[in-house]
């Protein structure tokens, strides 16, 4: 088969935090259709990729190229309407809202970001179409109605990630989706993650290893701001160096 498509590629990213290298030399390319892992220990710099991905930190060195667009130089929320989105950026789950009004939140904020473009009331019944879609999509339809505050913390994060793909990402960027979750809603979750990997990219920084062995294509390790591996999990996971670098974090 051939490869898919590469989305979102990054070449020699490097930061430094006044004379700290974070992160140095990372060459990184997303594909279409595919779950791609970020791991590595505690410091290894996986939050600080992130925002450079995502512009919310200009790299000290390196280019990103987004859609074959040369995005380094761009600001997040002008990458954010290119179709890069990192789940926290619009995920704000208003508790008092029910999972169908927090959608409609959602849908009415094309931009996602702090400007808000406000539809005409008209198209409020193709934007309940599009949220109706996306409960489905997600198993929500048993808690379209019921407030957010009121969900289990596993659908909270579905309903959170639901809020991103109102948006309809090119590339979906999650921080953690398992953080904190219970064995069930890890399941739930992977699933949805899956499925929603099918029609777009995602990259993942994931600490629950069985989850990454389970749905993620190729995992890239980084180690103290630098790449210390990458592959499908088996070869990764099998590599010593990687070994040590677990055991010693
Ligand atoms: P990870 O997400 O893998 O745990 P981070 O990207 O958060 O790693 O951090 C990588 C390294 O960069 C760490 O040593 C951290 O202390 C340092 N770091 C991250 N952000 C900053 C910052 N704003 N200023 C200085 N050092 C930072």
């Amino acid at each position: 088969a051939p490869e898919p498509q590469v989305v979102l590629s990054a070449r020699g990213l490097g930061k430094d935090f006044s004379g700290f290298t974070a992160v140095n030399n990372v060459n990184l390319d997303i594909h279409h259709a595919r779950i791609h892992a970020l791991i590595g220990p505690n410091g290894a710099g996986k939050t600080t990729v992130f925002n450079l991905l995502t512009k919310f930190l200009p790299p000290t060195r390196g280019r990103i190229t987004l859609l074959g667009t040369d995005i380094t130089a761009m600001k997040p929320d002008a990458v954010a309407r290119m179709g890069l989105v990192r789940s926290f950026q619009i995920s704000a789950v208003f508790p008092h809202l029910t999972v169908l009004e927090n959608l409609r939140v959602a849908l009415q904020r094309p931009a996602g970001l702090a400007t808000q473009f406000w539809r005409p009331l008209s198209s409020l019944r193709r934007l309940d179409g599009r949220a109706d879609e996306l409960i489905e999509g997600l198993g929500l339809t048993p808690w379209r109605d019921i407030r957010a505050a009121d969900l289990s913390y596993g659908r909270k994060r579905v309903l959170e990630i639901a809020t991103t793909l109102a948006l309809d990402p090119k590339v979906l960027l999650l921080d953690e989706p398992m953080a904190g979750m219970g064995h069930e809603d890890v399941h739930t979750v992977a699933e949805i993650i899956r499925d929603v990997a099918r029609d777009r990219a995602v990259l993942m920084v994931e600490h629950n290893l069985s989850v990454v062995a389970d749905i993620c294509h190729r995992v890239t390790v980084l180690q103290r701001g630098e790449i210390l591996a990458e592959g499908d999990y088996a070869t990764v996971a099998a590599d010593p160096r990687v070994r040590t670098a677990y055991m010693g974090s």
